[in-house]
């Protein structure tokens, strides 16, 4: 069999089991195997496959078959043009979250030694590309990140050691392990969000293999802008700024949340998919 025709089949075999984005999966499953850039496949198209990696191959696909996430079975996730480690104590970073970062990197760009928080990190993602971004242009940064689960952490500390981000990590609900002696000019949040009866209806991958504590946002999904709006507010610095992934639907609620508690020139944005995605505003 040729790379050529693993691929083919493994394809069929991801349509049958009605994994979405079969054609991108199998091929991203099969160039992780054999070591292989998209250039190498090209060349090697027609070459035989090694037994052995045909029957890696297989059973990657059994596992994706069974709709466990494609980054569990690869381990990893890139995430603006960082690659981050990933498993199933941690949500994988999404594309939505890069708008998240860039608005959030631009904001920061108007404080002179920004002070940064990263609330509910998870992989770290957001809080470990603020710091490797920022740190190109600033003479000083600093980037703390709390996560309430332990083995997320874990996650978060890895990635941060490879990207060679130094972070301060806490362990805690929200703002608990922290004191209010230290301001902050920007805190950024993407925290659970989905209404607790909707995550039934996701899809597999999200809903059997992803941490249901970084998804549910309680009844209305709202939870956890209502807690965090109200106690940034002990926390930021004065002119500082509150930056927040959201739902797609929840651009209205947030921002009046936000609006309620005083928050100044309230924004809220699209992502590239044109849906709202970031919200904002300063103290
Ligand atoms: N965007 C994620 C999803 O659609 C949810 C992220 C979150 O709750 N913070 O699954």
């Amino acid at each position: 069999m040729t790379y050529d025709e693993a691929l083919k089949s493994g394809i069929a075999y991801l349509e049958k089991h009605s994994v979405p984005n079969a054609h991108f999966d199998a091929e991203e499953l099969l160039l992780y195997l054999a070591k292989f850039s998209k250039a190498d496949f090209l060349m090697h198209r027609i070459d035989e496959i090694p037994e052995n990696l045909e029957n890696d191959y297989v059973l990657l696909l059994e596992q994706r078959g069974q709709r466990i996430p494609l980054q569990h079975i690869i381990g990893e996730q890139d995430f603006m043009g960082l690659t981050f480690l990933v498993n199933s104590d941690v949500l994988c970073p999404r594309l939505d979250t890069e708008s998240v970062v860039e608005r959030a990197l631009q904001l920061a760009g108007k404080y002179e030694n920004p002070k940064i928080l990263d609330l509910c990190t998870g992989s770290g993602c957001i809080a470990i590309s603020m710091y490797h971004f920022l740190k190109q242009e600033k003479k000083k940064i600093s980037v703390d990140a709390v996560d309430l689960s332990e083995k997320a952490l874990e996650v978060a500390k890895k990635n941060a050691f490879s990207n060679r981000a130094y972070i301060e990590f806490y362990q805690g609900d929200l703002f608990e392990p922290l004191t209010t002696e230290k301001k902050y000019d920007m805190i950024i949040s993407n925290p659970p969000y989905i209404p607790s009866r909707v995550i039934d209806g996701l899809m597999p991958e999200v809903r059997d293999h992803e941490p249901r504590t970084a998804l549910d946002g309680d009844e209305d999904g709202l939870k956890f802008y209502r807690l965090i709006s109200e106690q940034a507010k002990n926390y930021l610095a004065p002119g500082g700024c509150l930056v927040y992934e959201i739902g797609f639907n929840q651009g209205e609620d947030v921002s009046e949340i936000m609006n309620e508690l005083g928050y100044k020139n309230v924004s809220i944005e699209k992502d590239l998919a044109q849906n709202d995605r970031i919200a904002y505003g300063f103290l």
